[in-house]
């Protein structure tokens, strides 16, 4: 950018300055002169009031005049670079490793805050950044402060007043050199107003409003004279660390890491000059420094939307560093000794076709051509199905753990919940065991003598399928042979159980296959699983019809209830599902349990079950059989979101519609409609929500027009972000201190840095060459990703 037109402005403001502002008094047109001059250097603010300036009176004039004089000072700093550590020697990146406990600079109180954070050493201690920031510079006057805008201005005290009627009963009417403003507090007596003496100077802090051209703060902060002059950083301090007065933590923690950061000067860059270059961002130890301590400077709002260079740099790193771990693994894995299934593998696959009540559809002879391919190439597959819901994922798991086993090598299949596993269990079960194959079940609920019996026939080799939840990855579980890890729903799961159970294989690596419903855009699957190769079922059994699905208002319930009675005269079955267990005087939202009764009453002659998430697991278990059995209607919390599946069920009634997310609504739709039945679902909502929320109306219609999981699910990104939709056990996974999924431009730069670590790696595939970054990466990853084997 030149600085020709900044220098010109500049000189301009000072030739205007002169002998008491003359100049000023009689030029015409000096505004949108400055605003062309500066138009790329000063926020819409500033350019808006110089747009008016001309028509403004004089003295006006002389504080904005004054105002983009300060700016325009610091905007010339602005575009050099505003720290620059070059100069200064570097320490290698092992001594950023160092313990809290071992910085001499810091008191054992000191440490012991850090610590309570959760932060353990130098670097993670420099990687703890604000998640805030204030503006505590007198950078502007009442006058050219823009309302709605967070400001810092310094005033002194004209009259103060009280009127108890009021909703703010307190104002002290204030003045600065430009104009007069008010500010009004909720004391509850006027002796509250004493301190505020007239004549008296106020530093005060808060967001500016507006009414009535009346200009006015609402309870701002009074400031100290050394708490003024600098943008300052705020920390995320929840959580109790031993000190009560947020206000306390955040001096406590900005003073500590202000001493660290000074460190920050002595870091050496280890991201590739190439790279940074490229995108134009600032160096490792200039951005951290930066962040925690920014120069007083225009530059709050862009930090507060995490848009500054210094944050995108960041942010940029660690996803970089993210898809390099990603990808140094894969390529580890790929290294790996791996089972390899023999050419007989299509033999068995035609024998278990042939015993299946179906013909499989493409998709899925395609997904399992890729996964035999996979394993029997030499390398550990590691692979992702994606499919939606119904679109048979299970039955591809029970071909290829057939397989295995007709190869003499046993599956695990980790699941969510019980009920599903139970479910899965039977599945298997009645296919596979007049094939000649063994199914084991293990759950929380399987044990003692049970249990002690079972993990035996699986250390024998007895067992060749192993069904479970979470119970699979507990230490007593051991393998004899086991070659195939199966995850289903794997936005349930972190990546360390997944690599718990894996480690179950002794001295192999398994194959994985890991099962998910929850469709993610493919190009964000790639780069979240840039470790997995990545297949999809896009295509529904044949036969199988769209769920019609309808958005209902409460005062149309008697139709629903039509309905329903209708379908169980056919024979058919219900589910009905409500947002909350109990009622709740927080909300008006319904209840499974209260209205649980509701229905019985409704359908006296009906067998009318109860289902929900405070269940144990047995009764879970009981209650679903019996619906199967000989059940009409059953009433639900969202446990039946995931994997339920009995075709008989084809209508789905939704209450509270509105407090769902569409993926979640759409899993929920997705448990009927699972045969040649026609399947319904009734989406309901309160009726005030017409006119109170449009938005809600216009998501829930996405739900009725299609039944497209990709499409509902790209809509669901754009409203609640990757994050949400990835599930909570996927954020830890990532470790990120600044990087967030939910945030758009932080998905774009994930695409960029899956593409540099790919550039990256292409040139230097073991990163031999870049030691530092790969240390680095390995300190933030190694434990995460079992990383271990790279180093
Ligand atoms: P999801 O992908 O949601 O896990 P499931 O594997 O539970 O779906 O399959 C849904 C239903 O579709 C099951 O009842 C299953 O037996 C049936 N199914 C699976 N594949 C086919 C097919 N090719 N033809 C007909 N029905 C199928
Ligand atoms: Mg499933």
């Amino acid at each position: 950018m030149s600085t020709e037109k900044l220098e010109k402005a500049k000189s301009l403001i000072k030739s205007l300055k002169e002998k008491n502002y003359l100049k000023l008094r009689r030029s015409i047109g000096t505004g949108m002169y400055l605003f062309n001059l500066l138009k790329d250097y000063l926020s819409i603010t500033y350019l808006d009031l110089l747009k008016e300036f001309d028509r403004l009176p004089i003295q006006k004039r002389i504080a904005i005049l004054e105002q983009v004089e300060k700016v325009v000072e610091s905007a010339s700093s602005n575009i050099v670079v505003f720290y620059n550590f070059d100069n200064i020697p570097k320490k290698t990146i092992e001594s950023f490793f160092i313990d809290v406990d071992k910085l001499s600079v810091l008191s054992e109180k000191e440490k012991k805050l850090l610590k309570a954070f959760g932060i353990r050493d130098l670097y993670s201690a420099l990687w703890f950044l604000p998640i805030r920031y204030e503006d505590r510079r007198i950078n502007t006057s009442i006058i050219t402060a823009k309302a709605g805008k967070k400001v810092t201005l310094k005033v002194s005290v004209l009259e103060s007043g009280y009127n108890a009627n009021e909703k703010y009963p307190a104002f002290v009417k204030v003045k600065d050199s430009t104009d007069t403003m008010y500010l009004k507090f909720r004391f509850k007596s006027p002796k509250a107003l004493i301190p505020f003496k007239v004549g008296s100077t106020l530093i005060v802090y808060g967001t500016l409003k507006e009414f009535n051209k009346q200009k006015y703060m609402v309870h701002p902060k009074i400031l100290r004279d050394y708490e003024v002059g600098n943008i300052l950083p705020f920390y995320n301090v929840r959580g109790d660390v031993g000190i009560k007065s947020v206000n306390t933590k955040h001096k406590k923690l900005r003073e500590t890491l202000s001493k660290l950061v000074e460190y920050a000067k002595s870091i050496k860059e280890y991201l590739p000059n190439e790279v940074l270059q490229k995108h134009n961002f600032p160096k490792i130890g200039e951005s951290l420094y930066f962040l925690h301590k920014p120069p007083p400077i225009d530059i709050v709002d862009e930090l507060n939307n995490f848009q500054s260079i210094y944050q995108k740099r960041l942010i940029y790193e660690e996803l970089l560093l993210f898809q390099l771990a990603l990808r140094l693994r894969k390529l580890k894995v790929e290294s790996l000794p791996a089972i390899v299934i023999g050419s007989d593998a299509q033999e068995h696959l035609e024998n278990f076709k042939s015993r299946l009540p179906f013909k499989l559809t493409l998709p899925q002879e395609k997904v399992i051509h890729e996964a035999l391919e996979s394993m029997s190439s030499g390398k550990p597959m590691n692979r992702l199905l994606q499919g939606d819901v119904g679109s048979g994922k299970t039955v591809v798991a029970m071909a290829l753990s057939y397989i295995l086993a007709k190869h003499g090598y046993q599956s695990a299949v980790m699941v969510p919940t019980e009920i599903l596993a139970f479910q899965h269990y039977k599945n298997f079960e009645s296919l596979l065991s007049p094939m000649g194959i063994k199914v084991g079940l293990l759950v929380g609920s399987v044990k003692g003598v049970r249990r002690k019996s079972l993990y035996k026939h699986v250390k024998d080799g007895d067992i060749d399928i192993v069904i479970g939840t979470h119970a699979l990855i507990q230490e007593g579980l051991e393998f004899k042979k086991l070659g195939l890890v199966i995850i289903d729903e794997q936005h349930r799961f972190g990546v360390l159980q997944r690599k718990i159970l894996m480690e179950k294989a002794k001295g192999v690596y398994p194959h994985c296959l890991v099962m998910s419903a929850t469709p993610i855009p493919r190009t964000l699957a790639l780069s979240i699983y840039g470790d997995l190769d990545v297949s999809i079922i896009d295509q529904l059994p044949q036969g199988r019809k769209p769920v019609i699905t309808r958005l209902m208002f409460d005062s149309e319930f008697e139709r629903v209830l039509e309905f329903v009675k209708r379908e169980m005269q056919q024979g058919n079955k219900v589910y009905v599902v409500y947002p909350l267990i109990e009622e709740s005087e927080k909300t008006d939202l319904k209840a499974a349990t209260v209205e649980y009764k509701r229905w019985q009453s409704l359908f006296p002659d009906r067998n009318v079950i109860l289902l929900h998430g405070k269940m144990k697991d047995e009764q879970k278990q009981e209650v679903l059989k019996e619906f199967k059995e000989k059940g009409h209607i059953l009433v639900s919390t969202t446990v039946i979101e995931v994997g339920i599946d009995i075709p008989e069920a084809t209508v789905m009634v939704i209450e509270s519609a509105h407090k769902f997310g569409l993926s979640q609504l759409h899993q929920l739709r997705g448990r009927v409609g699972r045969s040649d039945k026609q399947g319904f679902c009734f989406l309901v909502v309160p009726d005030n929500i017409k006119n109170q929320d449009s938005d809600t109306l216009k998501r829930l219609g996405i739900l009725v027009r299609t039944n497209d999981g990709f499409k509902i699910a790209e809509e669901d990104l754009k409203i609640r972000g990757p994050g949400e939709l990835l599930g909570a056990s996927q954020s830890g996974y990532f470790g990120f201190n600044i990087a967030n999924l939910n945030r758009l431009l932080d998905t774009k730069l994930l695409q960029v840095a899956k593409e540099d670590a790919l550039f990256i790696l292409e040139k230097d595939s073991k990163l031999a060459n870049l030691v530092d970054l790969k240390k680095v990466i390995l300190k933030r990853y190694s434990q995460k990703l079992d990383l271990g084997h790279i180093a």
